[in-house]
């Protein structure tokens, strides 16, 4: 049996991958929504077959307890909205995937993790390069040292934020590019050097728009330092286009550009092109939770990922205001 997914927030990542991905997939469907907007429902009940009593609203939310077609809740709502649905879903009996980043503070994504544990519920993150090939590849030559031991990686995630969005209000979005793009930079360089970091530095970057960006950084600017001497110079804005993940090792090197989108990733490496099919990301990070579920096995994106990287974000923060390296202490 397919197990049923409710998506919680039917925004653009909701609409344009997620329930698509939903038509794809082996071990879930999509059986359920959550949203506040009235006007939505209707054409997703007719686009996706959801019968009226798997259709929620964000105060009748709770009672999706007693709903046993859904069997896992996905946050898919503005950042600082995570904790409170993801801890909501534990309660109601739900296993939870929730969108990165996982929150916008440090005690917000323990109480996720403790809220989930004691409701004996799984918690993974939307981390899908996970089980993207060409940033599995990434992975495999840093971990399998097949150009030698990573000294250094370039990693960029930059786009264009449109004025008015939720992503430039602090309040929602715990940041600015740093919490939505730089979030890709810091995975791609610990998945690559297959370390945690040590160390960060940062520097914010100056504003040339300056209404556009009262609330949050325009650009930041951050370096990652690993206990085996690698560094990774990381770079992110709201005001540029860039989409890269390289790394330097000591006999060659392999990079991806673009990195950390949907489709159409492409590598290459010192040897020649990665020959790599792009595949349904979305798709399989879904179906390896459903199946994470259903078999009771740990999944590769847990809660405590979405903490470890929440914990560095803040770091970067802290070390971009006071000017100085904040150690730190993962486990
Ligand atoms: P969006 O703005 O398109 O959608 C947000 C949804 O939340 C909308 O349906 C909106 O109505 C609803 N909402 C409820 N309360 C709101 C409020 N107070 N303010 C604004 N919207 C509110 O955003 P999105 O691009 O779908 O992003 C949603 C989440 O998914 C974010 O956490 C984002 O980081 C994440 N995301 C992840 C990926 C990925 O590749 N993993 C890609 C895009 C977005």
């Amino acid at each position: 049996k397919k197990l049923g997914i409710a998506l919680v927030g039917l925004g653009q990542y909701s609409e344009k991958q997620l329930a698509p991905a939903l038509q794809e997939t082996k071990n879930c469907r999509l059986a359920g929504i959550v949203t506040g907007t009235p006007d939505k429902i209707g054409k997703w009940k007719e686009k996706y077959n959801i019968p009226d009593k798997n259709v929620y609203n964000y105060l009748n939310f709770d009672s999706i307890k007693d709903n046993p077609d859904i069997d896992i809740v996905y946050i898919v709502l503005p950042n600082s909205m995570h904790a409170e649905y993801t801890i909501r879903a534990a309660k109601a009996g739900k296993h939870v995937i929730c969108e990165k980043p996982m929150a916008t503070s440090v005690k917000d994504c323990e109480a996720m993790i403790k809220a989930c544990k004691e409701a004996g519920k799984m918690l993974s993150i939307g981390y899908r390069l996970h089980f993207e090939p060409h940033n599995i590849a990434m992975a495999n030559y840093g971990s399998k040292e097949t150009f030698g031991k990573v000294k250094k990686v370039i990693a960029i995630d930059s786009q264009e934020m449109e004025a008015g969005a939720w992503r430039l209000d602090r309040e929602r979005a715990g940041g600015g590019p740093l919490m939505d793009l730089g979030i890709y930079c810091v995975q791609g360089a610990l998945y690559t050097v297959g370390e945690n970091p040590v160390s960060v530095s940062a520097k914010e970057g100056a504003k040339t728009d300056v209404s556009r960006f009262a609330e949050v950084e325009q650009s930041i600017d951050f370096q990652l330092e690993f206990p085996g001497g690698a560094v990774a110079n990381c770079h992110t804005s709201y005001a540029e286009q860039g989409n890269t993940l390289r790394a330097e090792a000591e006999k060659g090197w392999f990079e991806l550009d673009p990195a950390y989108g949907y489709d159409g990733l492409k590598g290459k490496t010192s040897k020649g092109d990665m020959d790599i099919q792009n595949v349904n990301q979305q798709a399989l990070q879904m179906d390896d939770f459903a199946d994470c579920v259903a078999n009771k096995k740990p999944t590769r994106v847990p809660g405590e990922m979405g903490l470890r990287d929440v914990k560095i974000l803040m770091a970067i923060y802290e070390a971009a205001r006071t000017g100085k390296p904040v150690p730190l202490k993962l486990s």
